[in-house]
């Protein structure tokens, strides 16, 4: 029986857990379900992700309410993909920060992320309706930007790695609780979205520079929240293994002159025993392996994902 298409068959609520990192510092994780989190400042809060619709937003803000009612300030997206921006106006935040390279993304291909990722990931889309469009930032930057949080309550450093999950992925690292909000570079115990991806360079510089924060609280993309050094380490060289199974077995494919269809079967069936049962990976691994496939054909930007694109690469591997 076919297998049905990427996350389409996923329909079971998760249960979502509030947790308090330090003081007025929070994390929502969700069982493998994108994770958001929040920075209190003395007068504002700073939010990190913003989910895929505002009516998931609110949810999300509801729990926030429990312990803050300061107004957020900062609205801080790690790079564009819908499922992590698309409830943006629900914060009503006076800012809303990004990289360069993410506003670049989002211009040329938000329109088409949305529709892909709204037929890969339906449940996450709650009330879709109410999306007014498309996410912009209203502050970008290259590198590094910096927020002050006022009091004794320290600084936000929002820096960029290099390229990884996207062209654009930022991490925020808040100095005084070592707590990183690493996006969708790092996950913990949940199978790596890597369509958009630069393997090489994600499996390399980028992960050092994300593990050289020595954080002791890592909140990634996906999965549990880490509380220690030694459980960031692990979750940062767990995502590396993942990266390197695929670029092993990808590569082997490809230098012998095999096919994509393949290079996929040789890859799933070396990944699977390891990582099988973790959330979407059966949903991500057809995508995964044809990006990295492109970029052993040499295609460096990656090639836009759309509805029927979607469609065609997974008949052809998954179906
Ligand atoms: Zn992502």
């Amino acid at each position: 029986m076919a297998k049905p298409f990427a996350s389409s068959a996923d329909l079971a609520e998760k249960t979502e857990t509030l947790e308090i990192l330090a003081d007025g510092v929070y994390a929502l994780t969700a069982e493998g379900d994108p994770n958001v989190g929040a920075i209190e400042g003395e007068d504002f809060v700073v939010c990190i992700e913003a989910r895929a619709t505002p009516a998931a937003a609110r949810d999300w803000l509801a729990e926030l309410r429990k312990h803050t009612d300061k107004p957020v300030k900062y609205l801080i997206l790690t790079h564009y993909h819908a499922v992590r921006v698309l409830g943006a106006s629900a914060f009503g935040a006076e800012h809303i920060v990004t990289s360069d390279t993410t506003l670049k993304l989002i211009e040329e291909r938000g329109k088409q992320d949305w529709d892909s990722e709204f037929g890969r990931m339906p449940r996450l889309f709650k009330q879709p309706e109410e999306i007014p469009g498309l996410t912009y930032p209203t502050q970008t930057f290259a590198d590094e930007f910096a927020i002050e949080l006022g009091g004794d309550r320290g600084r936000l450093e929002l820096k960029f790695c290099g390229r990884g999950h996207t062209a654009g992925d930022i991490v925020v690292w808040h100095d005084k609780s070592k707590t990183l909000f690493a996006g969708d570079l790092v996950e913990s115990a949940a199978a790596l979205y890597t369509g958009d991806a630069f393997h090489f360079d994600w499996a390399g510089g980028t992960l050092d520079k994300v593990k050289a924060f020595r954080a002791e609280k890592l909140v990634g993309g996906r999965g549990a929240v880490t509380k220690t050094v030694a459980e960031s380490d692990a979750a940062v060289e767990q995502t590396r293994n993942f990266l390197k199974g695929m670029i092993e077995h990808v590569g082997a494919a490809h230098k012998r002159g095999g096919t994509l269809k393949e290079a996929f079967e040789a890859t799933h069936a070396a990944l699977e025993p390891q990582y099988g049962r973790w959330p979407i990976f059966e949903h991500c691994l057809p995508f995964d392996v044809q990006r990295l496939w492109d970029e052993f054909d040499g295609i460096d930007w990656p090639r836009i994902w759309t509805m029927e694109r979607d469609r065609e690469v997974w008949a052809q591997l998954q179906g």
